[in-house]
């Protein structure tokens, strides 16, 4: 398996989670991986570990999106590694994959979460998107990790859900644009994975009950379900797919 030999490919939010799978499955493919992080640098040290033991080649890069700044910090840290490495500072994949968990609805919504979840989930992937454009080279992708949020209505969900659903029209927007550059752009959306956003509710044997049963399989995800289609996605496989919406849910839309 080394369908991306050769390519260079930023992770956000890799540190755990989906991002992590994400990350170690685009390095098995052969790809080079930065491992974005915003606080946990040993766990991202772990994943870069992970991924070099198994051969690969990965490094680590730290920024905070709570506000656009941090997308600056990440590019400017992002340039230095890949000059020191490759000479210039081209790559190849975006996976907008950092986001937070919020749960509010319309009546505890305030301001400052509304902000918060919007920063991280519209604001730094777009301007990750922009700044990426004079950096990605030829067959160029990106693939931002929205969610079913956006298919079910999930009203204690409201700003992540709305946040996302603006995610799914960056995507199929750019996409229009973005095909006379080469580049794809693409968005999955996960239902309920095993991770440490929804520690609470697998925790819970109420929570596992209702997240099992809302897929089709009656189990909740794990980050490879999301990880094998983000690896397609990035892949040269996927040059003739663009601006799609891909359930990755296990048919909990349905
Ligand atoms: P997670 O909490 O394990 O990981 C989230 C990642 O985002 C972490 O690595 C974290 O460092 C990063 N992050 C959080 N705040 C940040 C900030 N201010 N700046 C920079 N990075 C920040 O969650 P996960 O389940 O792995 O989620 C990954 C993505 O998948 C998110 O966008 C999430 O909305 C989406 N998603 C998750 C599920 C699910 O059920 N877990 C379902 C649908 C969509």
């Amino acid at each position: 398996m080394s369908k991306l030999k050769g390519k260079v490919a930023l992770v956000t939010g890799a540190s755990r989670g989906i991002g992590r799978g994400i990350a170690l499955r685009l390095a098995q493919e052969g790809a080079v991986v930065a491992v974005h992080y915003v606080k946990n640098h040993e766990a991202a040290d772990e994943v870069v570990r992970e991924i070099q033991s198994n051969g690969g080649t990965a490094f680590k890069i730290g920024a905070d999106f709570k506000s656009v700044q941090g997308v600056h910090e990440l590019y400017a840290a992002l340039d230095v590694s890949l000059k020191e490495r490759t000479g210039g500072n081209h790559f190849d994949i975006l996976v907008n994959n950092a986001g937070i968990g919020q749960v509010a609805t319309i009546e505890e919504t305030t301001e400052q979460s509304f902000d918060e979840v919007f920063n991280i989930h519209v604001k730094a992937p777009l301007f990750l998107i922009q700044q990426a454009l004079p950096r990605l080279r030829d067959e160029g992708r990106i693939i931002n990790i929205s969610s079913v949020a956006t298919r079910i209505a999930m009203p204690n969900l409201l700003g992540y859900s709305v946040t996302k659903g603006a995610i799914n029209t960056l995507t199929f927007t750019l996409a229009k644009q973005l095909g006379a550059w080469n580049i794809t752009v693409n968005a999955i959306l996960p239902g309920i994975i095993d991770t440490d956003m929804n520690a609470a509710i697998l925790q819970d044997p109420e929570g596992q009950k209702f997240a099992a049963g809302l897929s089709a399989f009656g189990r909740w995800g794990q980050p490879e379900d999301v990880a094998d289609v983000a690896a397609f996605l990035a892949s040269p496989d996927s040059r003739w797919v663009t601006g799609q919406l891909i359930d990755t849910s296990g048919g909990s839309h349905l």
